[in-house]
C-alpha cells in the first residue's frame, strides 16, 4: 500500500525510514506551503487551529499525489487533538477521496486499539523486525534532535548569515540516505561535522530563548514562521520545550507528562487542560530557573490549552522576572510583522540585560 504522513518537522526522515522498513511504499510528505494552507483552510471549519488546517491540507496534497493510507497520531483528553483524526477522515471522504488513516492514540490509554493498528502497520512482518525498525526509528529521531539542538548554538554565534542553516540541511540529506545502525551513526558524525565547520564567534554570550506552546507550532517550522532559524539569525539561541523523543517519553509511553513541568505548574495551573497548556505554565517557571533571557509562546489561534496558560502569563513573568510573547498564530499571520515583533523582543531583551549588568556592577 502507498502509505504517507503528515510533514512535521525532521520527523519524517525518520518515518519514511520505519515505514520502508516494513515493506510499504512511502510518499513521502511534502513541506508545507501556502498551497498547503489554502487547501486546509478551504476544507476545514473555519474555527479549526492552524494544526489542523496545515495537516489537512497536506493530506489533501498526498492523496492528489497517490497515498492510499495515511498514518497519524494524537492525543487523549480535553483536547479536541484526539477528535482530529476521525474529523480528517470525514472531511476528506466527504470530498470524495477514497483512503484509510490509521489514527494512534496513545498505547497506554487505548491498548487493543493501538495493538489493532500496529498489526495493521507490521503486516506478513515478525516482531522481530517491527521492534528492529522501531529501534532504529528512535535512534534516527534521537540524532535528528541532537542535530537540531546544536544547529540552535552555532546559528548564534555564526559569522555569515545562513551558513549554519545551509550546514543543517546537508547534514539532514546525509541522515535521510541512512539506513542501518552503522549508518545513522556515520551519516550523524558527518552531520555534526558540517556544523562544527561553520565560521562562527564562540566568544560571544548570546541571549537565550526558551519556545513553548503547541507541539505542532513548535515543531514544523512552516506553522511557526521558522521562528528559531529567525531569532537564531539575530543573534539569539533558541531551546524548545518539545522534541519528538521527549514528548514520546512523557506523552506516548508514559501516561504521566512531563513530571518537572508538571509539578513546577502545580500552584498555577494544576490540572491538565489538554494539549500543553500545563506545560507551558512549567515551563516558563523551567526557562527563568535556568537563566533564560526570554520565552515565546507559540499559541494557535482558538487553541484553549495555551488561551489559558496565557491568561496566566502576566503573573509568571513577573512573579519569575522573565518576559513573555506570545504568538497567537492562524492562516491570517504574515511573516513581516512576526519578524518586527520578534526584532522588538529582542531588542527589549537586550535592553533588559544591559540593565541587569549594570546593577550588578553598581552593587558590586
Ligand atoms: S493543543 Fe491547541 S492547537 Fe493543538 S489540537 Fe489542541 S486545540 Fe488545537
Amino acid at each position: 500500500m502507498k502509505v504517507s504522513f503528515a510533514h512535521m518537522g525532521t520527523s519524517p526522515i525518520a518515518f519514511e525510514m520505519l515505514l520502508q522498513d516494513l515493506g510499504h511504499e512511502v510518499i513521502y510528505p511534502p513541506k508545507p506551503s501556502e498551497r498547503t494552507l489554502s487547501l486546509g483552510v478551504q476544507y476545514a471549519p473555519e474555527f479549526a487551529c492552524i494544526p489542523f488546517k496545515i495537516v489537512l491540507g497536506t493530506y489533501v496534497e498526498l492523496l492528489m499525489a497517490g497515498a492510499e493510507t495515511l498514518v497519524s497520531a494524537g492525543g487523549y483528553g480535553p483536547c479536541r487533538a484526539g477528535f482530529y483524526g476521525e474529523m480528517h477522515r470525514r472531511i476528506l471522504q466527504d470530498v470524495g477521496y477514497d483512503f484509510e488513516l490509521i489514527f494512534f492514540f496513545p498505547p497506554l490509554k487505548k491498548p487493543a486499539d493501538f495493538y489493532r493498528k500496529l498489526l495493521k502497520l507490521k503486516g506478513k512482518n515478525s516482531w522481530r523486525t517491527l521492534i528492529y525498525a522501531v529501534r532504529k526509528a528512535w535512534l534516527m529521531l534521537q540524532t535528528l534532535d541532537d542535530l537540531e539542538i546544536r544547529s540552535h548554538q552555532v546559528r548564534a554565534r555564526e559569522l555569515k548569515r545562513r551558513d549554519t542553516t545551509a550546514a543543517f540541511r546537508k547534514g539532514l540529506t546525509y541522515l535521510r540516505e541512512a539506513r542501518s545502525f552503522s549508518e545513522i551513526k556515520e551519516a550523524r558524525a558527518a552531520a555534526l561535522e558540517e556544523l562544527e565547520k561553520v565560521e562562527r564567534d564562540d566568544t560571544r554570550e548570546p541571549l537565550k530563548v526558551g519556545i513553548i506552546g503547541e507541539i505542532y507550532v513548535q515543531l514544523e517550522p512552516f506553522a511557526n514562521f521558522h521562528i528559531e532559524e529567525l531569532l537564531g539569525e539575530l543573534g539569539v539561541e533558541t531551546r524548545r520545550s518539545i522534541f519528538l523523543t521527549n514528548f514520546t517519553r512523557h506523552d506516548i509511553l508514559s501516561a504521566a507528562g512531563d513530571k518537572t513541568a508538571i509539578k513546577l505548574a502545580q500552584s498555577y495551573l494544576g490540572q491538565k487542560i489538554g494539549g500543553h497548556g500545563q506545560n507551558s505554565v512549567g515551563d516558563i517557571i523551567r526557562f527563568s530557573q535556568s537563566g533564560y533571557d526570554g520565552v515565546v509562546q507559540l499559541a494557535p489561534f482558538t487553541c484553549i490549552p495555551e488561551i489559558v496558560a496565557k491568561s496566566i502569563i502576566p503573573y509568571l513573568s513577573k512573579k519569575f522576572d522573565i518576559p513573555v510573547f506570545t504568538f497567537f498564530i492562524d492562516e491570517q499571520t504574515g511573516q513581516a510583522g512576526v519578524e518586527t515583533r520578534l526584532e522588538a523582543f529582542v531588542d527589549l531583551m537586550h535592553q533588559r540585560r544591559a540593565r541587569k549588568r549594570e546593577m550588578i556592577q553598581q552593587a558590586g
